[in-house]
């Protein structure tokens, strides 16, 4: 029996475009067995919008993604089931907010040495929570005509290979690992099909990932069997999320399917 799960969805507390409330009702009207916000690097969702998650407790896992880097690599480990007040993960996720805020000045900065004059304040402007993350850098890029469209930006500025690329912090992903598990929580690669990340899962492993999201629209339905078979047989837990940010043409709204069978060694994670 296939169920209809997304244990990664962005709110606006991040750089999704739906402010929790909104996402709530599109999770509602899919009628999801279970589902995650988890934003970049804050658990302001839940900590801010307690009363619209109340309801849906039963289905509701707690969750947030932090970015980290491993040889240079942006690598994003979801964190799920956390304690919302601890204090291991409140002072990584603390300072992310401040830390975010330089980066974002620094590629403006390089941004501005290249011609392309974009402020600070435009692109604060674009953004609706503590998290300035770089799709509200695009939406200035995009809307002042610098970029094409989203992606363009990325690939000619602000993404890994672009010319203001800033990484965001020598987090490793090690320690976001071993704080999430400090917090009662269960760490998870998000994405693994994405900027060659799973040649890391095995030394991943070793630092105490839990699990890996084989089921991504990110992944080919070739991608997601070979990540369930690796995940198999290195007993990590599954997962599955749309990454979702907000209602488009390829994905107008939250969920994955995901057998019943191969989601079960996560629930019995989470319920232990
Ligand atoms: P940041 O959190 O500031 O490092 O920005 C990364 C975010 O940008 C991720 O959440 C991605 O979902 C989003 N993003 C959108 N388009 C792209 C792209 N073409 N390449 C990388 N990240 C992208
Ligand atoms: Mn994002
Ligand atoms: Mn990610
Ligand atoms: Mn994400």
């Amino acid at each position: 029996m296939p169920l209809a799960i997304d244990l990664h969805l962005h709110t606006t507390e991040s750089d999704g475009m739906l402010e929790p409330a909104a996402l709530l009702r599109s999770v509602a009207l899919v009628g999801l067995d279970y589902f995650a916000v988890s934003d970049h690097d804050t658990l302001a969702a839940y900590e801010r919008h307690a009363a619209a998650f109340a309801p849906h407790a039963g289905r509701l896992v707690t969750g947030v993604e932090v970015s980290t880097s491993m040889d240079a690599t942006e690598v994003h480990i979801l964190g799920y089931n956390v304690g919302l007040g601890c204090a291991a993960l409140t002072a990584i996720l603390g300072s992310r907010s401040e830390l975010r805020r330089q980066r974002a000045e620094k590629i403006i900065a390089k941004l501005n040495a290249s011609g392309i004059s974009i402020s600070v304040e435009e692109v604060l402007r674009k953004t609706t929570g503590s998290i300035i993350g770089r799709p509200h850098i695009a939406r200035v890029l995009v809307e002042r005509g610098f970029a094409i469209d989203n992606d363009d930006a990325f690939t000619r500025f602000i993404g890994a290979s672009g010319s203001a690329y800033v990484a965001l912090s020598n987090l490793t992903a090690q320690q976001a690992i071993e704080t999430i598990r400090e917090c009662g929580g269960i760490a998870v690669l998000a994405h693994p099909g994405r900027n060659g990340v799973d040649v890391f899962i095995e030394e991943l492993r070793r630092c105490g990932l839990q699990g890996i999201e084989a089921f991504s629209p990110s992944h080919t339905t070739h991608e997601a069997e070979r990540f369930r078979a690796l995940a198999q047989s290195m007993n990590l837990v599954i997962t599955a999320g749309s990454d979702f940010h907000q209602p488009t043409a390829s994905h107008p709204r939250p969920g994955v399917e995901i057998d019943e069978a191969d989601f079960a060694p996560f629930l019995e994670l989470l319920h232990k």
